[in-house]
């Protein structure tokens, strides 16, 4: 378990652990309104496609950034998601497996949907600015 006091080293924590995370890595991205999932992120995506990583919308920008560059990082919020077939209906697990990174928020939206070898990390608000993040597998 990891604590940050800042958004800037939950930042920092993304780009870390992005640094590490191997082309076609999953990440589930779970805890409450607030906790710093999307903060994480924009530390993967630097990391991962480059620092000057820039979302570039998709037609489903309700759910979906996707950030270009040397590796892809597809960022998906699925807060929201009404039910899990509406993931399939949008052709989203044909995005997920290949090369890019994908990092999703509210994971629990997908129900029982399994997504093989993810990997899992829990953010916590502890008080204004300070987290727990904890890396699950
Ligand atoms: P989520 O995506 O989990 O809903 P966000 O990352 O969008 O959360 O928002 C987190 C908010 O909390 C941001 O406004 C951020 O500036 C603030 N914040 C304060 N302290 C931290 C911290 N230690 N880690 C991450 N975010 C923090
Ligand atoms: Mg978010």
């Amino acid at each position: 378990m990891i604590h940050t006091h800042s958004a800037e080293e939950t930042i920092d924590l993304g780009r870390q652990i992005g640094g590490e995370l191997l082309p076609g890595t999953v990440v589930l991205l779970e805890g409450d309104l607030g906790a710093g999932k999307t903060t994480f992120v924009k530390g993967v995506a630097e990391a991962v496609s480059g620092s000057d990583a820039t979302a570039v919308s998709s037609p489903t920008f309700v759910y979906l950034n996707i950030y270009e560059g040397k590796c892809p990082v597809y960022h998906f919020d699925l807060y929201r998601l009404k039910n899990p077939e509406d993931f399939l209906a949008m052709g989203f697990d044909e995005m997920i497996g290949g090369e890019q990174i994908c990092c999703i928020e509210w994971p629990e939206k997908l129900g029982a949907m399994v997504l093989e070898g993810a990997m899992r990390i829990r953010f916590e608000k502890i008080s204004e600015l300070e987290r727990t993040i904890t890396v699950e597998k």
